[in-house]
């Protein structure tokens, strides 16, 4: 199969990119516009074709729950811990992988071929980790699915907490989660971190831990993330999702903390629309915005993308799959619709999110690399996100996985 009329980002001109099989075989720079020749060619239309789209934070084992068996009234993070609480003592391992499929569907439809799913491990049976374990074999021609062993209701504040987590790793869980912000003390949010920075050492694993995810400035776990991840020099495999309190730090503290994340090495997540929905709400006016610094993270060259985290749980009711969602939003929330930012803003759920996955070579529009690419409704970023455009054809291990026709509307003369 041939991609033909193909605009790459940040390459001038058109292209034509040969797959071969399920690798990219060659691209060949066009001197004009061409018309489609053989069968199996796909016009791009002289519109931007990308790699996969890239979902890097998600609950898929939380998706499809909101109101059952009460909604979440309050609209806190912590309600919501509560509603999931209640939700997850009749979650069965069909149910999950139900639900979790549904939502992956959701996904696919928009382009998303790489996703990186937080999986609750408070729960004796580990019932959601087991199935989402089988979930992954079961999806492996839509996605490559990433799963975070997530530790919902603490590491040190939950009965065996640490046991489950080795658990779920020991039964296959890719990477090391935690949520040291809502441990009982600071002393536990921090012996949390260490605990899980070894147990990834030792595993080998990933780590994405959900960091600060809350308006208190003083909630601080950030700089221990960081700093055990620069001494142990695993800053590449470490990600600090959601920082949410980092924009509440004061400016004397957060130039400090600057200095460590760039030795650290980190990436970052944000959920822009999860967090704008869920934070602030302690706030009467000025109400703050409740984000992590999106716009000075990546100004300091440091590794940052926006990602979905729910699609209608106890967090959050909305959502439907489309990341390009997250991305207007986020680009209006944390003030970056400048005019160098909307250049380059598809790097938010593409390029940045392959890096905070460590997909390496396994990712990307270049010879050699797999056959996995999508053909968008636009010719750059900004038309993207103005238009608000979708992904049209996404191709898949070189095969037509998903296309979409997109609405037409008729005018009157
Ligand atoms: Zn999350």
């Amino acid at each position: 199969m041939n991609v033909i009329n193909a605009r790459l980002r940040g390459r001038p001109g058109l292209f034509r990119i040969e797959l071969n099989g399920a690798a990219i075989a060659a691209i060949v720079p066009q001197p004009d516009v061409v018309a489609p020749g053989a069968a199996d060619d796909l016009d791009a239309a002289q519109n931007l074709v990308v790699p996969p789209f890239v979902e890097p934070h998600i609950h898929l084992d939380a998706t499809l729950t909101a109101g059952e068996p009460e909604w979440n009234m309050s609209g806190t993070l912590f309600e919501g811990i509560e509603r999931w609480a209640q939700r997850k003592e009749t979650t069965t391992h069909d149910d999950i992988k139900a639900r979790a499929k549904k939502t992956i569907d959701m996904l696919v439809d928009h382009g998303i071929q790489h996703v990186r799913t937080h999986v609750d491990v408070t729960e004796p049976g580990l019932v959601a980790l087991k199935a989402m374990v089988e979930v992954r074999e079961d999806v492996r021609h839509l996605v490559d699915l990433q799963i975070v062993a997530f530790p919902q209701e603490g590491i040190e504040s939950y009965p065996n907490g640490r046991a489950l987590m080795t658990e779920a790793i020991a039964i296959g869980a890719d990477v090391v989660g935690g949520i040291p912000h809502f441990e009982n003390t600071r002393e536990q949010g921090v012996a949390s971190l260490k605990f899980l920075m070894d147990l990834a050492e030792r595993s080998g694993c990933l780590v994405d831990v959900h960091c600060d995810e809350t308006d208190d400035p003083q909630s601080r776990f950030l700089e221990v993330l960081a700093e055990e991840a620069r001494v142990r020099q695993m800053g590449p495999r470490v990600t600090a999702s959601h920082t949410v309190a980092m924009g509440s730090y004061d400016n004397a503290y957060c130039s400090k903390l600057f200095r460590l994340l760039k030795r650290s090495g980190i990436n970052f997540v944000s959920c822009p629309t999860e967090s704008i929905h869920l934070q602030g709400r302690f706030d009467n006016y000025p109400k703050r915005r409740g984000v992590t610094r999106v716009a000075e993270i990546d100004r300091a060259g440091m590794n940052v993308c926006f990602g979905q985290d729910s699609i209608v749980d106890p967090w959050y009711p909305l959502g439907n799959g489309n990341i390009l969602r997250i991305l207007e939003a986020g680009l209006h929330i944390c003030h970056m619709l400048g005019y160098e930012d909307l250049q380059r803003c598809l790097d938010l759920i593409t390029e940045n999110s392959a890096r905070t996955l460590n997909l390496g070579e396994r990712y990307g529009i270049e010879v050699g690399r797999p056959a996995n690419l999508l053909l968008l409704s636009a010719p750059d970023d900004y038309e993207m996100v103005r238009s608000q455009g979708h992904a049209l054809v996404s191709i898949r291990h070189g095969e037509v996985l998903m296309r979409r026709t997109p609405a037409q509307v008729h005018r009157r003369g």
